[in-house]
């Protein structure tokens, strides 16, 4: 971590004191779920998917021993339904069995959970470090200089690799915030608490 980086995160850090709750949090499963069905939509489709899921097959034993068409019908609303039904059902039956995993590599084992899956998990249910590589976030952590990528995990390695652990979650919420506020896809420069050390800064 540069001076600079250090410079950019306490600014946007005080800017955006509060916490973000990505989803709501009914039970670890259900969270979980809740993120794979997100993948590719907004948190809202994704969270109506996730309740018409849960009010025909209520846990994992339920989903587990449904048909992938039953699940499909349900889920349509978030879209890829095909493939996130898939592995609805793949996760419901592994973690039927062995539980839900509490380490990445545990997580990211399971049918349809990739590392932003993963991470939002250890991050909400497992209160661990995890950086959380979003579009919001791999957008603006670009932008900032952070990072030399656009692609969800190359970005996450290297904000690991570049700021220590205890920065990781809280680093995650703020630029999430940030792009969602000030750092769109048409960036309010003016706006912007860290135009003047930005190296996109269009102000
Ligand atoms: S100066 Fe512009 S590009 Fe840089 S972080 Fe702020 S809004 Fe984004």
């Amino acid at each position: 971590m540069t001076e600079r980086d250090k410079t950019i995160f306490d600014i946007i850090d005080k800017h955006y004191p509060e916490e973000i709750s990505f989803l709501p949090v009914i039970s670890p499963f259900r969270f979980l779920i809740t993120v794979m069905l997100s993948a590719s939509t907004t948190d809202r489709q994704a969270e109506k998917a996730a309740e018409a899921l849960f009010s025909v097959f209520p846990d994992e034993k339920a989903i587990a021993s449904a048909d992938v068409s039953e699940i499909e019908v349900l889920i349509r609303s978030a879209g890829l339904s095909k493939a996130k039904s898939r592995n609805i059902k793949g996760t419901a039956e592994a973690v039927s069995v062995s539980g839900i995993p509490d380490t990445m590599a545990g997580l990211m084992s399971l049918p349809g959970v990739g590392e932003k899956t993963a991470s939002c998990y250890m991050h909400s249910i497992l209160n661990r470090p995890a950086v959380i590589a979003d579009t919001h976030f791999v957008r603006v952590a670009a932008r900032l200089g952070f990072t030399d990528t656009v692609d969800r995990n190359k970005s996450a390695t290297e904000i690991r690799e570049r700021f220590p652990e205890n920065m990781w979650s809280r680093l995650s919420m703020a630029l999430n915030l940030h792009g969602r506020v000030v750092c769109h896809a048409k960036p309010d420069c003016q706006s912007c608490p860290v135009s003047a050390i930005c190296p996109s800064s269009e102000a």
